[in-house]
């Protein structure tokens, strides 16, 4: 009997990651497939022909993690340079630092505050709003930072990024709002930090140029199931919805839309993020590329420059799903696309999409190596 073959749809961390170990570890031949012309997924980036800036085609995405394992795992075909990322926010004519630090609070409110005058006056703020059952996502962030802060920073910005009043959204969607009474204004703090030296696409060719792999870019699942037999073996980081026809109905997604400018300036903005929080500029952030490789001097010192504007918007049918809505009606759905799932044979569903989840990089590596682990003896 021949042995069944492994298909693994989607060269996003998931598959990619997955591919690397059943062609490198069980020596097993893999075919990976992607609708799109290129690897990587969300996190697919590339040199710009011209300015030689490296652009990351879906968004910015900034590789961090404090999981060793996946650090090590990386670190086979990829360096991380030594870019830190920080966060800057203009509200109302005026560009403060991301997460609320005590400069963004001192510069607010026009004072000099040691971090525990500042943690007192916070404290203060948010005793006076009177909220020990927060409503809606307005009062849960108010209850968390106090009204002031609340208005300048994420009032405008949420309204933005739902295209709804916090006043409407549920209090969930805000767990914490994470404020620092110190001068820190690293946005992330995990142990290890940067962008892979040479982009992204490095790290994706380096997972997938394997003997034992076989990739096929430019093709769609649905195009070429029929062909795949019902013995082989399906790895599939699609959208779990489409996998089954959305026979339930659609899961929600939020996207986002890209407007892209190439600018004869050495630097726009001095930073790679900087964020919009008053409602009435339309886009919540923009992006400027060349700053996140520092160790690119010529590229930093030319004097052009690419900036992204980034747009929030609810998803239609054609659009790129990039935030799962997590509501009760959409985990429902999945509840039932998952039980679905249980009956299939030789069918596994992975990633971001497989599992309607919000993964960074680094959790959708671990959960490839998890998902390795646990079947790898069955793919042998
Ligand atoms: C705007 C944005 C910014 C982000 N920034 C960061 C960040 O700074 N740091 C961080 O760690 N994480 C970040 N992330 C998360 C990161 O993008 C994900 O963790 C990562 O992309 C997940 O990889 P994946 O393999 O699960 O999915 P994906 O990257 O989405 O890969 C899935 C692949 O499947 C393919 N596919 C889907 N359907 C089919 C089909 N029918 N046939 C063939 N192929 C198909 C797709 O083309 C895609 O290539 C960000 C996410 C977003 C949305």
């Amino acid at each position: 009997m021949l042995p069944q073959k492994i298909y693994i749809i989607g060269s996003g961390c998931f598959g990619s990651t997955l591919a690397h170990l059943i062609a490198s570890k069980l020596n097993r031949q893999v075919t990976v497939i992607d609708k799109r012309s290129h690897i990587g997924g969300n996190c697919y980036s590339y040199d710009d022909a011209d300015t030689g800036i490296n652009c990351h085609m879906y968004g910015s995405h900034i590789f961090h993690t404090s999981i060793k394992e996946v650090y090590d795992f990386i670190s086979q075909f990829v360096t991380l340079n030594h870019y830190r990322h920080f966060v800057m926010t203009r509200s109302n004519g005026t560009v403060y630092s991301m997460p609320i630090n005590l400069r963004t609070v001192n510069k607010f409110f026009n004072k000099d505050m040691t971090p525990s005058e500042c943690k007192a006056f916070l404290e203060e703020k948010i005793a006076q709003s009177h909220i020990d059952n927060p409503a809606n996502l307005e009062e849960q962030a108010i209850s968390l930072i106090g009204k002031d802060l609340y208005k300048a920073f994420i009032r405008g910005y949420t309204k933005k990024q739902w295209q709804r009043d916090p006043k409407e959204l549920p209090s969930f969607i805000i767990k914490r709002l994470p404020f620092r009474t110190t001068y820190n204004c690293d946005y992330f703090n995990d142990t290890y930090q940067g962008i892979p030296v040479g982009g992204y696409t490095k790290l994706f060719e380096g997972l997938l140029n394997h003997p034992n792999i076989d990739l096929k870019l430019n093709t769609n699942y649905q195009d070429i199931k029929d062909t795949i037999k019902e013995d082989d073996i399906v790895i599939y980081t699609g959208p779990i919805d489409e996998y089954f026809d959305f026979c339930f109905g659609k899961l929600e997604w939020r996207s986002l839309d890209f407007k892209w400018e190439v600018l004869n300036e050495q630097d726009h903005q001095g930073c790679a993020c900087m964020n919009e929080a008053d409602e009435d500029v339309p886009y919540t952030r923009t992006h400027e590329f060349k700053h996140y490789h520092p160790e690119r001097k010529e590229v930093l010192e030319s004097n052009k420059t690419i900036i992204c504007r980034e747009y929030s918007k609810e998803y239609k049918d054609g659009d790129t799903p990039y935030y799962p809505v997590n509501n009760d009606r959409n985990q429902e759905l999945l509840a039932k696309y998952q039980e679905k799932a249980k009956n299939l044979k030789n069918v596994f569903f992975g990633g971001r999409l497989g599992t309607y989840q919000y993964f960074d990089m680094d959790k959708s590596i671990l959960q490839a190596l998890r998902f390795f682990d646990e079947h790898k003896e069955s793919f042998n």
